[in-house]
């Protein structure tokens, strides 16, 4: 039973992965989300059946690209859709209660969806980030946890933005977008797993960031979008924070 249904949310997840694509895709060009039912092929504009939409099958079917018209399709569709899943799975197996559950869904849904606009058009929506600190100080109602996490929110927002102020030869290190993202996490979070999720952010930032530069992908100065590390972090000490200071006994 526990199975069938550890299935059922991965197979939610998928479709909501989905969907993250299709709002990624009509955010980022300024079309409305709702308002067109069908979806369109991204090159030739044809509608798309049921069947091209199936999540990772018709990637996997028509070996990545479109049905119409034979275009390569970017493999973020597929990354964004199992990865959807498996945060599900694993906030259904972490959730206590189902109110938890539900507002935790949404919470990690918007995450994935902010992830990948930032990766992709290096800019982080204020709408998704403002909705995402409305939904942290819901889910804190509902705890009824200490106001420890109004701190830590403020702490960390600033921060960040503090952070945002430094300038590298006349280059932002951090956008606006991040600091909107701090305060979120800091409420998320509360002490002290925000600083296991800003160290896995700037540890994994460092690592990933060192190996493009080393490698020649991309340039010194060419900016790396942070959201996605802050995001990593966030997830990972979400779940694993308490365990990972144990594991470094790191003392507070
Ligand atoms: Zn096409």
């Amino acid at each position: 039973m526990y199975l069938f249904l550890g299935i059922m949310i991965f197979l939610l997840g998928l479709c909501v992965g989905s969907f993250i694509n299709m709002a990624l895709w009509r955010v980022g060009n300024n079309k409305s989300l709702l308002k067109e039912k069908r979806s369109y092929c991204d090159f030739c504009k044809k509608k798309l059946k049921w069947y091209d939409n199936v999540p990772v099958l018709s990637f996997l079917i028509y070996k990545g690209k479109s049905r119409c018209c034979g275009k390569k399709l970017s493999p973020s569709y597929p990354i964004v859709e199992i990865l959807t899943g498996i945060i599900f799975v694993l906030n259904f197996y972490y959730s206590t209660t189902y109110l938890l559950l539900f507002l935790t869904f949404i919470i990690l849904g918007l995450l994935v969806f902010e992830a990948a606009f930032d990766f992709k058009y290096m800019t982080l929506p204020d709408l998704t980030a403002f909705l995402l600190i409305g939904l942290a100080l819901l889910r804190w109602l509902v705890l009824g946890t200490p106001k420890s996490f109004l701190v830590s929110a403020l702490i960390s927002g600033l921060f960040i933005l503090l952070l945002h102020k430094i300038k590298i030869r006349g280059h932002e290190a951090m956008g606006d977008g991040d600091i909107l993202l701090a305060v979120f996490m800091g409420l998320f979070l509360g002490f002290p797993n925000i600083v296991v999720a800003f160290y896995i952010a700037f540890v994994m930032g460092a690592i990933v960031g060192g190996f493009l530069i080393l490698k020649k992908i991309v340039g010194r100065l060419t900016p790396i979008p942070f959201g996605p590390f802050l995001i990593l972090g966030t997830v990972v000490a979400f779940w694993w924070g308490e365990k990972i200071i144990r594991i470094l006994e790191i003392r507070f």
